[in-house]
């Protein structure tokens, strides 16, 4: 079918690419011989498959016939684009967020099929429904930016109850996400990344301040951000980093005490230096010992995620520490092109989509090769069909990967390509959920990001519909002419 051809195509020519994958010629001679007929593609690797989408039967097997049905809806009507429009602006408007009709409504549609509740204890028990099912899921308390110190602390104490009910759970099941700009105010981060910054291009200057750590920026990144040099931190400045630092040591201790992934989220340029500053001091202070605790986020769309990335490998190499990153492609994207071109300056995103798969997919092979070696814990992140089949593949060939193997896992979004995570826990991979949970009117801008990024026919939801659609309607004839 027409998708089936597509997917598999841009596979082919992702391996084609990828030149640091080196798949065997035979693995992609094999793949390219039989795509078509298939609804979706698998890719043979020695002559094993690696993701198999084509048997719906087995992916979705069990997987409830009416939440495929619930799903598909969901998909379906975020694919309408005006529908979309209608139900944004709805999203966008106070008098939703600020009504409990309108907070009903929302709660009842995409939150329902986006979020894992309202509480914890709601979020651990949809890690336990995914735990049963063989993944896991990823704890996200859904908060916004913080402002000053008690709203710091308000969240800091927020995600240390995450990492409680986490701790409850099967071990191994959970894991926890934080967002650096929840824990320490925003202008505070943004002041900080400037003076980071600066550093870069002066390097002879010195922050009183800074922790010894990772380097946070590199010769290629951009620091069109700072054009001037930036007032010096006052020592009340000094103080409440130095409490940003505080709340950060303790989550990382209660995750350390109860052997809990922490996952720090990457967020965008004004304040993402500050970010890796905080997230590799975590680093160092509680990933040198067995199993990593602290992880960081690159954004393969930019354009110095590469060597920031060998620069961060280096430095941890050189620390005798664990190198633990969460991969992604990077969600901020219209942002960092509007602050960009409002500057006159190029964006710091990659200019093609294609170069942005590329850095995704190299950055990829380039972990896998450190999680061979023990060097490294990565999660994959990502919808991506070709980028999972790319990376399944790989790790297969360095022969890491199985169920128990937490030096690699892959993620994706709840709601979102669940026929990826399907497949790859499938073919044995351990896959987790990201479960976004808090009150309705908090994780409000999350649903409309969400409902943005599958609008459209051609949308990444779009491979997920057809999966779907095929295995109802497998069940349904089997279920009315009993045949298959
Ligand atoms: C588990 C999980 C955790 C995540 N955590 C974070 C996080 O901490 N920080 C963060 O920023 N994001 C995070 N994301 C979101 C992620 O960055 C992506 O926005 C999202 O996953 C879509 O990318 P994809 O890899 O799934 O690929 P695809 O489904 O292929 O999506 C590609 C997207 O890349 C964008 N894009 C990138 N570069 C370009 C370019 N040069 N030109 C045009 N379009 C481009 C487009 O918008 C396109 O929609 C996370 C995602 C997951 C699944």
């Amino acid at each position: 079918m027409a998708i089936a051809s597509r997917v598999q195509k841009r596979v082919l020519a992702s391996f084609a690419a990828a030149a640091a994958a080196k798949l065997p010629e035979a693995a992609v001679a094999a793949a390219g011989a039989e795509a078509v007929e298939e609804v979706a593609s698998s890719v043979q690797v020695q002559g094993g498959q690696v993701l198999e989408f084509g048997d719906t039967e087995r992916l979705f097997a069990g997987e409830r016939s009416t939440s495929l049905v619930r799903t598909l809806a969901v998909l379906q009507a975020l694919s309408v684009g005006p529908l979309v429009d209608v139900a944004t602006a709805a999203l966008r408007s106070p008098a939703v967020a600020g009504s409990a009709v309108g907070r009903a409504a929302a709660r009842a549609t995409a939150y329902q099929h986006f979020c894992a509740g309202e509480t914890a204890e709601e979020a651990a028990a949809a890690v336990r429904r995914l735990w049963r099912g063989g993944m896991g899921g990823i704890l996200d308390y859904g908060i916004e930016d913080a402002e000053d110190g008690p709203a710091c602390d308000r969240n800091a104490a927020g995600f240390l109850a995450a990492i409680d009910v986490a701790a409850a759970l099967p071990p191994g099941s959970a894991s926890v996400c934080i967002k650096i700009t929840a824990l320490c105010p925003i202008a505070l981060l943004e002041k900080a990344s400037d003076l980071l910054r600066w550093e870069q291009k002066h390097p002879s200057m010195k922050l009183p301040w800074k922790a010894h750590g990772f380097p946070v920026l590199c010769d290629s990144s951009p620091l069109y951000l700072t054009a001037k040099e930036p007032a010096a931190l006052t020592a009340e400045e000094e103080r409440e980093l130095e409490m940003a630092h505080g709340r950060l040591l303790a989550i990382g201790e209660r995750c350390a005490e109860y052997d809990i992934p922490l996952l720090v989220d990457a967020e965008y340029a004004t304040v993402q230096p500050a970010i890796d500053y905080f997230t590799f001091a975590g680093a160092l202070a509680f990933n040198g010992g067995g199993r990593p605790i602290v992880h960081g986020t690159i954004q393969a769309y930019l354009r110095d995620a590469r060597d920031r990335l060998e620069a961060m490998a280096r430095a941890a190499h050189g620390e005798r520490v664990c190198l633990a990153l969460k991969l992604v492609r990077g969600a901020y994207l219209a942002r960092e092109t509007r602050l960009a071109s409002s500057l006159g300056v190029p964006s710091p995103i990659h200019r093609s989509i294609q170069d942005t798969h590329d850095c995704y997919n190299g950055c990829a092979a380039f972990l896998l090769d450190r999680v061979r070696r023990g060097a490294a814990a990565v999660t994959l992140a990502t919808h991506n069909v070709e980028s999972g089949q790319l990376a399944a593949a790989r790790a297969l060939e360095l022969g890491i990967g199985g169920g128990a193997d937490r030096g690699l896992q892959f993620a994706q979004l709840m709601g979102m390509a669940d026929g990826l995570s399907l497949g790859l826990r499938n073919a044995g991979f351990q896959v987790s959920k990201y479960l976004p949970y808090g009150p309705v009117e908090h994780i409000i801008p999350y649903l409309i990001r969400r409902a943005e990024e599958n609008r459209g026919l051609l949308s990444s939801s779009s491979f997920d519909r057809q999966l779907l659609r095929k295995e109802l309607v497998r069940r349904f004839k089997a279920a009315m002419l009993g045949r298959e």
